[in-house]
């Protein structure tokens, strides 16, 4: 017969390694979710950080799809990282929606974490086409100074990964830490934003053309493909400050500016270099194709009278000079190409105003 005590004693020791198992267990789950935290909190872009949400989350806590919705009313987020060459696009996982109806009230279903399995008709705007569907899900509301600014959705296709009796205390915390870090990546983004925008027509300053075209230098030298550039500057300017003030010329800057940027791609850039002369970087394009995009710029501008506040109207226009970049020896040194491409443009429209302005005119 077995000693009672014996069988206790063993019987606790199992239970004790077991005790001990899950511990480690714990621990190492707790650590795995400090070191994610950390990624988080480190990024520095909004790029980095949704890298992290989307690649390091999934992967770490064994999810088959998260995706991140931003409330964003007028396309503000949208407009930035477009401006800074994000593409929003390349990241099905990353929804934008507009502002929705009483989600200020802190009452609001939309402000709960709400775990379950997945519903077409609740979900589909979380886990649209373009992602796997998953069968049960957790929807965390992002909060900050309590507004709504968005969810993140955690998807698995085990359909008793994510029910309503779950606690949600660990992933409501890994919501809060997404929270903060999404608002201080975006403000950062802000901020880069602010400081290559022309505050007056709302398109890059000559610092943000500057940077990119020593950018696009090293690339046209690697790739090889043309880059070319234009400088256009307003005709008679003064006599428009004079005739219509000073607030009805910066109505025209604003104006011509965007009927410019109308008819570039997303990929080229256009800055105003300062007063009534805006820089244009046509990327990937040879002469003749920059030489059409000014001819269109030119027609565009003078095409139809500008309408101003008081009900003015004024038919505005701009003299173009354009330069192009076909090849870049390895050995020459990116800012003197870059110097002497915009040197030669400038050469050329200063001919187009001698010649009588209105006019596109070749560096070549
Ligand atoms: P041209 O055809 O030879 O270019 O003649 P212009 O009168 O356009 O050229 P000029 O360089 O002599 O004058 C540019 C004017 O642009 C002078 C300046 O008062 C005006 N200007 C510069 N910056 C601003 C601005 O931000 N707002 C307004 N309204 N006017 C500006
Ligand atoms: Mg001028
Ligand atoms: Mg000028």
């Amino acid at each position: 017969m077995t000693n009672p005590l014996v069988s206790e004693n063993s019987q606790l020791r199992s239970q004790l390694q077991l005790l001990l198992k899950e511990a480690h267990r714990n621990q190492q789950i707790m650590q795995r979710y400090q070191e994610l935290d950390l990624q988080f909190i480190g990024a520095n872009t909004f790029q980095e950080l949704i890298d992290s949400v989307f690649d390091t989350l999934t992967e770490a806590s064994e999810l088959d799809v998260v995706t991140l919705t931003l409330i964003d009313p007028e396309a503000e987020i949208r407009r930035i990282l477009t401006d800074l060459r994000i593409d929003v696009s390349d990241y099905p996982n990353l929804i934008f929606v507009e502002q929705q109806n009483g989600v200020h009230d802190p009452e609001h279903p939309a402000r709960r974490a709400s775990l379950g399995s997945y519903n077409t008709l609740v979900h589909r705007r979380m886990f649209p086409d373009s992602v796997l569907k998953p069968a049960s899900v957790a929807i965390l509301p992002l909060i900050r100074r309590n507004s709504l600014i968005g969810w993140l959705s955690l998807g698995s296709l085990d359909a008793t990964r994510f029910t309503p009796s779950l606690g949600s205390e660990i992933l409501q915390h890994r919501a809060s830490i997404v929270a903060i870090c999404i608002e201080n990546v975006i403000n950062n983004e802000r901020l880069q934003h602010i400081g290559l925008t022309d505050p007056l027509t709302g398109v890059n300053n000559r610092r943000y053309v500057e940077r990119r075209l020593l950018e696009e230098v090293g690339r046209t030298r690697r790739h090889g493909h043309a880059l070319s550039a234009m400088y256009i500057d307003l005709d008679h300017f003064k006599k428009v400050n004079d005739s219509y003030g000073h607030q009805g010329g910066d109505e025209v800057l604003c104006a011509v500016a965007a009927r410019i940027k109308a008819e570039l791609r997303l990929s080229d850039a256009l800055g105003r270099f300062g007063g009534e002369e805006f820089v244009v970087l046509l990327i990937d394009a040879p002469h003749d194709a920059a030489l059409a995009v000014a001819e269109r710029i030119r027609c565009s501008v003078n095409g139809t009278p500008l309408q101003l506040s008081t009900g003015e109207e004024l038919v505005a226009t701009v003299s173009i000079g354009v330069a192009t970049l076909d090849r870049i020896e390895r050995s020459d040194d990116a800012a003197t190409v870059a110097q002497q491409l915009l040197a030669h443009a400038d050469e050329a429209l200063y001919r187009a105003k001698k010649e009588g302005r209105n006019r596109v005119v070749s560096a070549v």
